[in-house]
């Protein structure tokens, strides 16, 4: 189940003006796991211990996608993806747990031009639409996991002002603490 792949003919997809719909579950998406895993244990470095789980255990999510097919009256193909991601990273300040909404939309015009014509093409469509090549195969689940990594904050903190961890007995204090002392006075 874990390996179901959803594998397109993205022009014959966009010209039927088909529609793929489908709610999957974080473990789908290896790489992205493995992203939110380390976010995990970076936070789990200061968790005292006895309180670190193993790390396939927690990740917690969800990823519902819809994508639609269209063809305009000038034969220009498209995909239309639309993206909403849950699940649960570690705030990257306190530490705690975090949970994360994205909501997110892309539009793809499908095009089998070359290199050389490609800068036209581009210039043509603007910025609110991205190329895809023309495939057979075009992977679905490959093309949402790479838009949601994208789209991960590298760092994610709480929006309020959440308190940074404090230091555990016998840490070595950090340095720049004094000087901040300092600039203040
Ligand atoms: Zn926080």
């Amino acid at each position: 189940m874990t390996n179901q792949t959803f594998l397109i003919d993205n022009l014959a997809f966009a010209a039927r003006g088909e529609r793929l719909e489908a709610s999957l579950p974080l473990s789908f998406f290896p790489r992205l796991c493995e992203l939110i895993e380390s976010q995990h244990l970076e936070a789990d470095a200061n968790n005292p211990p006895g309180d670190v789980a193993s790390p396939n255990s927690k990740l917690e999510g969800l990823v519902n996608f819809v994508l639609n097919g269209e063809k305009n009256v000038l034969g220009q193909c498209y995909l239309h993806l639309v993206l909403n991601v849950s699940l649960v990273t570690s705030c990257q300040r306190c530490l705690s747990k975090m949970p994360l909404s994205l909501a997110l939309d892309f539009h793809y015009l499908i095009s089998d031009a070359d290199d050389s014509s490609l800068d036209d093409v581009e210039a043509t469509i603007g910025d609110d639409f991205d190329l895809q090549e023309v495939s057979q195969e075009m992977d679905v689940k490959l093309l949402i996991e790479d838009e949601v990594i994208m789209a991960l904050p590298i760092a994610p903190v709480h929006n309020n002002d959440c308190a940074a961890v404090t230091m555990q007995s016998g840490e070595k204090p950090n340095p720049f603490a004094a000087l901040k002392g300092l600039i203040k006075s």
